[in-house]
């Protein structure tokens, strides 16, 4: 009797959860991260949207992440990695920053789709399977204290959390700060962005034993020119960490300077 007492108690909970999870479903039915016409799945794109990303595959630039336009074979770099070798290891990204890739991270930065963290950290952990596999903790670039006050949330730490949850890896939000208020790096030049973030974040001696001689993950929203990455890898290898892996949802390629 207690037995099948317990069954339908189990039974009313399943079919309680499964109407709410239906109920909102019809309040808030799934729209295409990308465009807002209705989709069957939440945080999926629809047909039109998904054939315009440009996925960033193999063969790339094993230091960078640049998508060679053909297979050099693993140990090849690309020609940029050469001449001004990166402070971290690896660089790799979902998509080419552009089209509904820009759009995403636009709502997810501006409009409060907050949503979208979770179904874009899920993309980023296919993408950066090998850098999450090898990594010992999982770092967000921060937000300065004024600026995150001002928007209260900082999208790089929402996609860090998503990452670190699913990937059971420690999630250290505060073991890198943004120690100066930099400009908006949007509109700068190459030069001017590097200018912008030199010195800009530190390691707090507080959070130092968070990173001391740990792989770390930096995760960004996107890649422009790598400066501010690289500002920050560099600070967090100051701090003591013995290696900086960076993933990010976006990789601008060329001349696209316009986040
Ligand atoms: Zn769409």
């Amino acid at each position: 009797m207690k037995t099948i007492g317990k069954t339908i108690r189990a039974n009313l909970g399943v079919l309680a959860r499964r109407s709410a999870r239906e109920l909102f479903g019809v309040l808030f039915p799934p729209v295409c991260a990308g465009c807002d016409k209705h989709v069957a799945e939440p945080g999926s794109l629809c047909g039109p949207c998904w054939s315009k990303v440009r996925f960033i595959e193999k063969p790339y630039c094993p230091v960078l992440g640049t998508p060679f336009s053909h297979d050099l074979g693993s140990e090849i770099l690309s020609a940029e990695a050469i001449a001004d070798r990166p402070p971290f290891v690896r660089a790799r990204a979902v998509a080419i920053y552009d089209g509904v890739i820009r759009d995403m991270v636009h709502r997810l930065k501006y409009n409060d789709r907050t949503d979208l963290s979770r179904w874009m950290a899920g993309w980023m952990a296919r993408a950066g399977h090998e850098l999450i596999t090898d990594c010992d903790v999982i770092v967000p670039v921060p937000l300065h204290a004024r600026r995150f006050w001002l928007r209260r949330f900082n999208q790089s730490a929402e996609l860090a959390r998503y990452l670190a949850s699913t990937s059971k890896k420690p999630f250290e939000p505060d073991a890198l700060k943004r120690i100066k208020k930099t400009k908006q790096q949007v509109g700068l030049g190459l030069s001017e962005r590097l200018t912008n973030v030199r010195g800009a974040f530190k390691v707090p001696v507080a959070h130092e034993i968070k990173i001391r001689g740990r792989n770390v993950l930096l995760i960004d929203d996107v890649y422009t020119t790598g400066a501010t990455v690289k500002a920050a890898a560099r600070a967090l290898l100051r701090g003591g960490a013995k290696s900086v892996d960076i993933l990010t949802f976006g990789r601008v390629m060329g001349d696209e300077l316009s986040v």
